[in-house]
């Protein structure tokens, strides 16, 4: 605390991210990242780029990046908005659109806690809604509301359950609110769950978010975007050229277009990573965890008879990292981040001693 801060300073809550320690043999499960690199043709991209035309600012608009999302996807070039990681497009679609006065911002009780960290950034009410018994949103409970919010947010599939909303669900929840916006925060959305990006024609309130992190392996470069109606993607610029021109160097962009245009190393990589998903989860049944059924990178599962905080602290002590939250209804599950097949093993095996 200083006197020389602004006073909404103090009462913000700043996101905790998972730990980048320094231990040898360490095996890092706690933070959703990808365990194979990034697509060569990335990594080309990035040292191609590395010369004199680094003295010049990047392309404030990103365009080749944005034209390349928009042929993925089938959209136009001014639908997609690029950000800094998802993180910071996060923060513009806040600031752009969830500020309505008094207005609650609806969100899971359970999801990515940065929600409710933006929240205080700038002074949105927060309304959590809970998760059913077996952890799934119910598209129920944001339909037919008394009064109006000032939006809706959630991850599909969310975190940390992984467990993921059919595209008819989100369907409902944007037809059922058609007069605010509904982000639908996709960042694992590859490893097998449908995009709703299909579905911004149908309901031009649905804004997608996507990231580079976490199935496209480039978290250490921080690109995200958003995809929506052009109109909502003009208000979300406005913000960012308030804010930021040029949130996106130029190795960034160059990766993040390659990375978008090797569409057979990106198959490739998330199969991988979805067999060793379906591997783990079986074995951590079979060490007598109960374990959710995720459509992410990552699983959400707890033991019966263990305390999740103390199994965490005990896999740190054996070198293996893995993300446990201290919050009501989930303290006793274990985040476990998909690696590779022999890191699986490592996990398991470790988790086995520990459990015997
Ligand atoms: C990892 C993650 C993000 C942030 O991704 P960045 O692009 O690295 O900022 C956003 N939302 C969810 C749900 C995530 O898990």
């Amino acid at each position: 605390m200083s006197r020389y801060w602004s006073q909404h300073v103090a009462g913000l809550t700043p996101y905790t991210p998972g730990e980048q320690p320094k231990i040898e043999r360490l095996l890092k499960l706690n933070t959703n990242e990808h365990p194979y690199g990034p697509s060569p043709r990335a990594l080309e991209a990035i040292r191609n780029g590395a010369g004199d035309e680094l003295r010049l600012y990047p392309d404030n608009e990103s365009t080749a990046l944005r034209k390349a999302v928009a042929e993925y996807y089938g959209v136009a070039p001014e639908q997609v908005m690029p950000g800094n990681g998802s993180d910071e497009v996060l923060a513009h679609v806040f600031n752009a659109l969830f500020r309505h006065g008094d207005r609650p911002l609806l969100m899971p009780d359970i999801t990515y806690s940065f929600y409710k960290t933006y929240c205080k950034l700038f002074d949105i009410p927060a309304k959590l809604v809970p998760l059913a018994d077996d952890f799934s949103i119910c598209p129920d409970d944001y339909l037919n509301l008394s009064e109006q919010p000032a939006g809706i947010i959630f991850a599909n599939p969310n975190a940390p359950t992984g467990m993921a909303l059919e595209l008819e669900q989100i369907e409902r929840i944007a037809r059922g609110n058609p007069d605010v916006a509904v982000v639908v925060d996709e960042a694992y959305v590859d490893f097998g769950a449908k995009t709703a990006i299909s579905l911004i024609d149908r309901c031009p309130n649905i804004v997608v978010i996507h990231t580079f992190s976490k199935s496209r392996a480039l978290a250490g470069m921080r690109v995200g975007y958003g995809v929506a109606s052009r109109e909502i993607v003009e208000g979300l610029l406005r913000v960012k050229d308030s804010f930021n021109s040029y949130p996106l160097d130029k190795l960034a962009i160059a990766a993040a277009v390659a990375s978008m245009e090797d569409r057979d190393y990106f198959a490739a990589q998330t199969q991988k990573v979805v067999q060793a998903r379906e591997y783990l989860s079986k074995e951590l049944e079979t060490i007598g965890f109960k374990v959710l059924p995720s459509k992410a990178n990552f699983v959400f599962a707890s033991h019966p008879g263990h305390d999740a905080a103390k199994l965490a602290a005990e896999l740190r002590k054996q070198g293996v990292l893995v993300r446990h939250f201290q919050a009501p209804r989930i303290d006793q599950f274990l985040r476990i981040t998909v690696g590779t097949r022999e890191d699986c093993e490592r996990l398991c095996n470790t988790l086995s001693e520990i459990t015997q």
